[in-house]
């Protein structure tokens, strides 16, 4: 189980699906590391999802590409390929072409200081809107990052619709000041419309992985039920890895 403190009020998180490898070019544990803390604290699985290439220091595409070579469990955890995207603009293009993304697991995708090529909460909103539209891309990160300010009715109305995730961030508590205020609208705006939420710890370092008790706090304080919290559920996990394919198969069949 995991240690006192990453289990908070109702909430039982059975994976992590938000954590980064040395790949990152500014993280510090291996893939093998992080399974070792996963199993440790009781985890169930989780998702490594590196930056991808437009990230100063991140992988280069073939990263992504190689990637089968993986076991697909280690240490007893499932370990979910992922990556963290960069939305680079406000068509919502990202940093890896479809042909790598429908190799992966799942993708996130996320608004980062030095990728994203424009200014202002409405362009920030239409990249956020059209990265939820993509196929490929299974849910928005830190919605909640105070540098980015996003319409954020419109963006959880998105989500919504295109059946994609929210994540309320814990790392964002730590080294994104001031996302508290927003990061409670977003968990309250998921109530009210319906939308589906994930917790994750963004973890650069593998004693991090699980962390999760402040984003747990803020879903608490929201009246955010366990059954809206995707990684409470492996099922949840499942269904959202195998919608995924679904949505991928479809365009491929098109
Ligand atoms: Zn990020
Ligand atoms: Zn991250």
């Amino acid at each position: 189980m995991l240690e006192k403190g990453y289990l908070m009020n109702e909430f039982s998180l059975k994976a992590d699906l938000h954590v980064h490898t040395i790949a990152s070019g500014h993280a510090y544990s291996t893939v093998a590391e992080l399974a070792r803390e996963a199993a440790a604290k009781g985890l169930k699985a989780f998702a490594f999802t590196d930056h991808g290439p437009a990230m100063p220091g991140g992988p280069h595409r073939y990263y992504f590409g190689n990637l089968r070579v993986l076991p697909h469990i280690i240490e007893g955890v499932k370990v979910i390929r992922g990556v963290e995207l960069n939305i680079l603009n406000e068509a919502g293009e990202v940093d890896l072409p479809p042909r790598y993304l429908s190799m992966l697991d799942l993708a996130w995708a996320g608004l980062h200081t030095l990728c994203f090529d424009g200014s202002g909460e409405g362009s920030y909103t239409r990249a956020a809107l059209n990265a939820l539209k993509n196929p490929y891309i299974d849910g928005l990160v830190h919605p909640g990052n105070p540098d980015f300010p996003l319409e954020a009715e419109e963006v959880v109305r998105q989500a919504k619709k295109y059946n994609k995730v929210l994540e309320i961030n814990n790392s964002s508590f730590h080294v994104r000041h001031g996302s508290l205020g927003p990061c409670r609208q977003f968990a309250s705006l998921a109530v009210k419309h319906g939308a589906m939420v994930v917790v994750n710890s963004d973890a650069h370092f593998a004693s991090d992985i699980g962390r999760s008790e402040k984003a747990l706090e803020v879903l608490a304080e929201a009246g955010v039920p366990e059954k809206m919290v995707i990684n409470c559920s492996m099922q949840k996990i499942e269904q959202l890895l195998q919608a995924r394919l679904d949505r991928i198969k479809n365009l491929e069949g098109r």
